[in-house]
């Protein structure tokens, strides 16, 4: 049988988005984000992050700070009894026109086969409009769960979003449970 999953964004998703985070002392999760993933790793689904890291292009950090975010990152989840399943990221300057930055999917599409994932049954979680457009080109429902203090601005141009979510959430627990009811 295929696994459901989640695929979650990391910036601005699961840890506050600094902005080309190269530290893991300046790693800093989202309240209910540990304590959300257990509910929904308790559900079966399996869990992904997928993560656009354009600084490795722009040379503002290397692959092996990433490795270390993602040392404490994984940490951190193992505190709340969570191991991620994989975490996916394009390390791309977007101009390199590659096929798995986000909103493209490649980086979907090799996750969806090496975890053997029902995409029907999966969800995109994010708080950018590129993250949502990604799930849905996938085919997987899609939830926005906006920054706070971006959440005005993002939602004021939703008229011009090509792709919407099906829910906006008002933080992460809040999209867990709704897809806990939804799924
Ligand atoms: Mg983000
Ligand atoms: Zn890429």
């Amino acid at each position: 049988m295929k696994h459901k999953a989640i695929f979650i964004d990391r910036d601005g998703t699961i840890n506050v988005d600094v902005h080309y985070l190269d530290d893991p002392d300046k790693f800093e999760m989202y309240p209910g984000v540990g304590e959300g993933v257990k509910k929904l790793k308790d559900k079966g689904f399996k869990i992904i992050v997928i993560t656009n890291q354009s600084g490795i292009a722009r040379g503002y950090f290397i692959e092996k700070q990433l490795w270390n975010i993602h040392e404490i990152m994984k940490k951190e989840f193992q505190e709340f009894d969570v191991v991620l399943d994989g975490i996916y990221y394009c390390p791309h300057h977007p101009n390199d026109k590659c096929d798995c930055r986000k909103p493209n999917t490649g980086l979907f599409e090799k996750a969806i086969k090496e975890h053997d994932i029902d995409v029907k049954k999966s969800y995109m979680l994010g708080d950018k409009t590129l993250d949502v457009g990604a799930g849905k080109k996938i085919g997987a429902r899609t939830v926005l769960v906006p920054e706070p203090h971006i959440r005005d601005e993002l939602l004021s141009n939703k008229n011009e979003w090509e792709y919407g979510p099906d829910y906006i959430a008002d933080d992460f627990m809040d999209a867990v449970e709704w897809i806990l009811v939804d799924f």
